[in-house]
């Protein structure tokens, strides 16, 4: 069915009817009337995708998304489809990473770069308060922030699996990051299924992607065929319905479906590494002992970018600085890693003082104690800490390496 009505009677039937078919505005446009139900798949064409981006703008969000930094894609704000790296496919391996022009109009056949989501849930460093003053007239200003409203555009389902980490370490127990809480609350996300596995992604093994399943307010799996170029989006949350009724979408056909399908498939089929993880934690508990820690500890550089780049890795330190004239002090919060001997320190020494106990703890939290802790592996399958290694140390082939050797020993503490 069509209707045909004056342009200032449109807004009224889109809030107030409620009735479900198709108006064609003024501009020609036919306009989805009523949010599309949860989990309903539509298509958005590419010459659509910015009226998506628009729609986000005009409920307050800001755009982060993939764009191209320093000869990487890393995520940073954007407005328009046409800053989205276009025809860019990424090369990686271990302690490789490679950009590469095309001729194709792919906007997302990549895979994640050196930059995560982490990185805007909770922030490098933070600020936590400052104090001015001197004696006993001190002023302390500790801010609730206020965070702004984000749309995460081109979320990986790996990235998916880690913000639900995240989420579990900081707002999922008793102590609850109020900064994280607020900005997780202001972001929307748009998740992309991966099309393309990259060389050191493992996610299929970890159960953790390609396709994203939940956790997402919308989920596009981008298509382009001879003469078209579309996009398959599932609706995942009622506020991704409320923002797509505002975008021109028609259903998705089975061939749209299956066409979306199998391309995710075909990247889940050609995964560059996998991980075994049957028993790992009883494994690597088993074998603290094991040689192949001295053998990592031998090339390892304890540089702590596996940890930097890591979506999950959430650790971090307090710095408290004054001024030189002592009358302003201020308390920030950075990241840290488990690789910096100062991060062990207890009075009188680094409980962690070698790379090799180092190593160990970081790949033995991931893998096994994290389950402990949070009930999941701390390990989505992403593959940066393989790519962005300096010496390409690459956590699957350790993990392969202790079950190949296991030695049995019992940790004992
Ligand atoms: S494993 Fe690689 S990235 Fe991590 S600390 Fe060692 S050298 Fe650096
Ligand atoms: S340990 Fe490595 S592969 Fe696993 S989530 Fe962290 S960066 Fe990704």
């Amino acid at each position: 069915m069509q209707y045909r009505f004056p342009v200032h009677a449109e807004l009224c039937i889109l809030f107030l009817c409620g009735f479900r078919g198709e108006f064609v505005s003024r501009t020609g446009r036919s306009m989805s009337v009523k949010p599309p139900p949860i989990h309903e798949r539509v298509v958005l064409e590419r010459k659509d995708l910015q009226s998506l981006f628009d729609a986000l703008h005009q409920r307050k969000y800001d755009l982060i998304g993939p764009v191209v930094h320093d000869g990487a894609i890393v995520y940073d704000e954007f407005s328009k489809v046409d800053e989205l790296p276009a025809g860019r496919a990424d090369e990686q391996e271990a302690a490789t990473y490679r950009l590469k022009k095309t001729d194709e109009p792919w906007l997302f056949r990549y895979t994640v770069g050196p930059h995560s989501w982490k990185k805007f849930l909770h922030p490098p460093q933070l600020r936590l308060w400052q104090m001015h003053g001197t004696g006993r007239n001190l002023e302390i200003d500790a801010p609730v922030e206020k965070p702004r409203s984000l749309a995460f555009i081109g979320v990986r389902s790996c990235d998916l699996h880690a913000i639900a980490v995240l989420d579990k370490v900081c707002i999922g127990g008793p102590y609850v990051d109020p900064g994280y809480a607020a900005r997780r609350a202001s972001c929307f996300i748009v998740a992309v299924n991966c099309v393309k596995a990259g060389g050191t992604c493992f996610c299929a093994s970890m159960n953790t992607g390609p396709k994203s399943e939940h956790g997402f307010d919308i989920a596009l799996t981008e298509i382009v065929e001879s003469h078209r170029h579309y996009f398959v989006a599932d609706i995942g949350t009622p506020k991704g319905a409320e923002v797509m009724a505002s975008v021109r979408t028609s259903p998705a056909t089975p061939k749209d479906i299956a066409a979306a399908d199998q391309l995710v498939a075909d990247a889940a089929g050609k995964m560059g590494r996998a991980l075994d993880t049957r028993g790992i934690k009883e494994l690597l508990y088993q074998n603290i002992e094991h040689p192949r820690w001295d053998n990592v500890a031998g090339r390892c550089l304890a540089c702590a970018n596996c940890t930097m780049v890591c979506p999950t890795c959430f650790c971090n330190t307090i710095e408290d600085t004054t001024n030189v004239s002592g009358n302003q002090a201020e308390r920030w919060r950075r990241w840290d890693s488990c690789f910096t001997l100062e991060f062990s320190y207890v009075y009188g020494g680094s409980v962690r003082s070698t790379t090799r106990s180092r190593y160990r703890q970081w790949l033995t939290h991931k893998l096994a104690s994290w389950h402990d802790q949070f009930g999941s592996s701390g390990c989505v399958g992403c593959g940066r800490c393989i790519t962005w290694c300096p010496v390409g140390i690459d956590i699957t082939e350790e993990a392969r390496a202790i079950r190949a050797g296991s030695v049995g020993h019992v940790h004992k503490g």
